[in-house]
């Protein structure tokens, strides 16, 4: 008995990390072309449980697009016959999920603690922004903004040199729970800033001039649920009344056009955005943040995974911002620079029109604050591996987006207002 519950434990235990519960299941990728499709697919998900990775939900298909999900392995015969049976185009991007999972944890380092080549846990990081702190007392000061639904600590840095009446930029990472590649970029930065202050020329000039608050990772609770329970998990880990379904999605869950487009009103739902607009605590603490420091913060950046990305406002309507010409230009020159590295292409635009509307979302929010330079971006890959990107390409993903972030730094100090 004593030996078969140690066997169970070590199962469980190595459940875990190695993604067993995984194990068989696949990523598909179907071109939609019209209509017709789109409905298919919505039948599809109505009668299979099927997890959107691109777009959020099935609500979001467009025509002339593609969409990938995650089916379970037991369904997969059940989709595959649809799929063929309906003549509906797509491949194979994962075909088996447990695999890809495993070999996430490819990084050449060696380190037992923290490091910038690695996805770290909860506890690592929360334990570095102490550290790195404590280690930068020029350069960084630490303050907590708020408590998660779980009552854990919302670390937030603020990295620049001390002055007076300093310009600052707002960036969060880690909305979404499973966009790891997200939270590592935003350690990424910090790393770079107090790394390069005092011997590469730009750098210093923008830590001189401006202060960057990084809010390492926002949806604490949810990312530590990865870690430990499902790899898979999205939404805040909040329980309300009347439902035994978890979560909330943060990204649909501010004041913007709330749950008007694109948003689910269902609690089970990936993309249900709460009983009401800021009702999650992690996304009250960032909006009240930002609302008590509106004079200072000049531009607004969020850090989300997958597709290649850089998106403007608005995404909860098709409405341009007025400056439009301004953030499009600014767009196009950033990813412009992205790509300098290693090539990585990214598209750009309006929200809406360039992935599909979605209302709630906070580059939108803070848009609408009077925050004139409000993006978001969706880092690597394409699909090849979406949400489980290897930590081999942590290095390559994190110093092109620091290219793209310094340049738009860059730019805001040089267009203050
Ligand atoms: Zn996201």
């Amino acid at each position: 008995m004593l030996a078969f519950l140690l066997l169970v434990t070590l199962a469980l235990a190595s459940a875990h990390h190695s993604g067993e519960h995984f194990e068989g299941e696949k990523v598909f990728r179907v071109n939609v072309e019209d209509e017709n499709h789109i409905t298919l697919l919505h039948k599809l998900a109505s009668t299979t449980q099927i997890d959107f990775w691109k777009p959020d939900s099935v609500t979001q298909i467009k025509p002339h697009s593609t969409v990938d999900f995650r089916v379970k392995a037991e369904d997969i015969f059940t989709v595959e016959d649809f799929l063929e049976r309906n003549e509906l185009q797509y491949e194979v991007l994962i075909s088996n999920l447990r695999s890809v999972l495993e070999g996430q944890f490819d990084s050449q380092v060696r380190a037992t603690g923290h490091s910038y080549e690695k996805y770290n846990t909860w506890e690592t990081i929360e334990a570095w922004t102490q550290q790195v702190t404590s280690e930068n007392p020029d350069l960084i000061s630490r303050r907590t903004i708020g408590t998660t639904f779980e009552g854990r600590a919302m670390y937030l840095l603020k990295v620049g040199k001390a002055g007076p009446n300093k310009p600052a930029i707002f960036m969060d990472c880690g909305f979404h729970a499973r966009e790891w590649i997200s939270p590592a970029f935003c350690q990424w930065f910090v790393r770079e800033a107090i790394r390069t202050y005092g011997h590469e020329i730009h750098m210093t000039e923008l830590l001189d001039e401006l202060d960057f608050y990084v809010l390492p990772v926002v949806n604490i609770d949810g990312y530590i649920y990865t870690w430990t329970k499902n790899r898979m998990w999205r939404k805040t880990r909040s329980t309300q009344a009347g439902t035994t379904c978890i979560g909330t999605d943060p990204n649909r869950n501010f004041d913007a056009g709330w749950c008007q487009i694109g948003a689910s009103r269902s609690p089970c739902d990936e993309t249900y955005c709460g009983p009401a607009a800021e009702s999650e605590r992690e996304t009250k603490a960032l909006a009240n943040f930002i609302r008590s420091n509106l004079s200072s913060i000049k531009a607004y950046l969020t850090i989300h995974s997958y597709s290649q990305m850089m998106l403007y406002p608005y995404s909860y309507d098709y409405k341009l911002p007025e400056n439009n010409a301004e953030l499009n230009a600014l767009a196009k020159a950033t990813v412009k620079e992205l790509a300098t590295l290693h090539g990585t292409k990214y598209t750009y635009g309006p929200g809406a029109t360039t992935i599909y509307p979605a209302a709630g979302g906070s580059d939108d929010w803070a848009y609408d604050q009077g925050i004139k330079y409000s993006f978001t971006f969706e880092l690597r890959d394409k699909g090849r591996y979406g949400f489980v990107l290897p930590e081999s390409q942590i290095q390559p993903t994190c110093e092109e987006t620091m290219l793209a972030v310094k340049h738009l730094a860059r730019y805001v100090l040089e267009h203050l207002y």
